[in-house]
Parts: structure tokens; sequence; C-alpha cells
């Protein structure tokens, strides 16, 4: 099983976590929120074979720290993997959104110039600009987009951009979500979680909760659960070639 998109840091108990991860045998992409937290988790994850850690500066922290930008930029020759990374078009943030933008469109510059990344992206409220940023900038890597909430028309868009999708419990539960993940390509799905953020069954959702994303995509493609989980894999071993 995948879990593309899990800050582990942010447990209460990121070591127990990754033990617990280490044990179930799933692949699990840690993201970061700033790029103060790099080093601790890579210091935390120094024996882990299955947990890959991604270079992030979260746009609801862009506001105030949009100048560790340069840090996440110079991080960025270390890793194949930047997130979480986006921008985030809510009224409580719409102060920033033109320094998110920058921001965003920073980080893709870096990415292209060091020859692709791939990247885990937050749009929420704010697709179009996040489309327009990647379409600004060929060669920037693999987008990877995360919990995708946009309409429709932006969905076929995003397709277009040979986008991915990253896709949890909870927006799976949800018949927006759904809607939308019929409407994906089954090549292009990854699964995620988003814990601690996301919850599922009223606590933090962890990575073996993707098993319940897994049953949701098996049902929306006709398969077994089995086929399902060997469909994310084959697509996940695509994504990082
Ligand atoms: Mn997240």
């Amino acid at each position: 099983m995948i879990d593309f998109h899990c800050h582990i840091d942010l447990f209460p108990d990121p070591s127990s976590l990754i033990e617990e991860i280490e044990v179930s045998g799933i692949y699990v992409l840690a993201v970061t929120t700033t790029p103060k937290s790099w080093g601790h988790l890579q210091t935390l994850l120094r024996h882990s074979k299955r947990i890959q850690c991604a270079i992030g500066l979260h746009p609801e922290l862009v506001a105030e720290r949009s100048s560790e930008v340069e840090e996440v930029c110079a991080l960025m020759s270390e890793t194949r993997y930047v997130g979480e990374v986006g921008i985030d078009g809510s009224p409580k943030l719409r102060g920033s959104f033109e320094l998110q933008r920058k921001v965003f469109a920073r980080i893709l510059k870096q990415s292209s110039s060091l020859g692709g990344r791939i990247l885990s992206i937050h749009s929420r409220r704010a697709t179009t600009a996040v489309l327009d940023a990647l379409s600004d900038q060929p060669g920037f890597g693999s987008a990877v987009m995360h919990w995708f909430s946009g309409t429709r028309k932006e969905l076929l868009r995003a397709i277009e951009l040979d986008c991915w999708f990253s896709v949890g419990p909870t927006m799976l539960g949800s018949k927006n979500g759904r809607g939308l993940v019929e409407e994906m390509p089954m090549h292009r799905i990854l699964t995620e979680t988003d814990g601690p953020f996301a919850r599922f069954g009223g606590i933090a959702a962890k990575p073996i909760d993707v098993s319940v994303a897994e049953r949701a995509l098996a049902s929306i493609w006709n398969v077994s659960q089995q086929q399902a989980s060997e469909q994310i894999l084959q697509n996940f071993r695509c994504l990082i070639g």
C-alpha cells in the first residue's frame, strides 16, 4: 500500500508511527510544512527504507515564512520529492495569495532547473492558479495533486496537463470527492491519508487507513481490492520511474 501524503513529523509520537509503517510494509511519502523540520525528520528516517521525505513549505504558512523558500530551494538538491507546496485561496489566506503564487512559482522554477522533481501539491480554492503556475513552468517534473477539490472543468485541465492525483479516505467518503475520482484516469491515481490533519473514524488518519481508500477505489473501478492495490502500486512505480 502507498500513502503518498502523510505528515509523519506532526504526529505526537513520530518514532512509533515510523516503526508501525516499517512493520506494515506501506510505502509513505513524508511531506513537511516548513524546511525547519527537514533535519529532524531526516534523522528519524535514517534507517527507513519505506519512507521517503519531501521538502515543503505549506501555503498556509507562506504569509509568515515566505523567506524560507530559499532554504526549500537549497534542500531540493537533496531529494526527488517536494511537498507540501501549492496555493490556498481560502478567505482567511486571501491576504497572502499573491505571495503564495510567487513562492510556488519560485519552487517550480527550481524544480525545473534541477531537471524535474515529484511534487505533492495543495490547491484548495486555488486550482486554476495552481494549474496556471504549472503551465508557466514546463520541465518542473511531475505534479501530484493532493486532495483535489476543483471543478470538473479544472479536473479536465489537470488531466490534460498530465497531473497525477493522490486521494484519501475522507475525499472518497464525500459525494463530491468520489464524483471527481470517478473522472480521473485510473493509471494516474495514488492513495494518501493527509494524517494527522485529515481524520478518519474520529481520529487522526494513519497510513494504514489507505486500505479504506483502496476499498473505495476498487468499488469505483469495479475490481477487487487486491487488484486496486496492485494498480496503485503499478502507478507509483510508473511515477517514480
Ligand atoms: Mn497536507
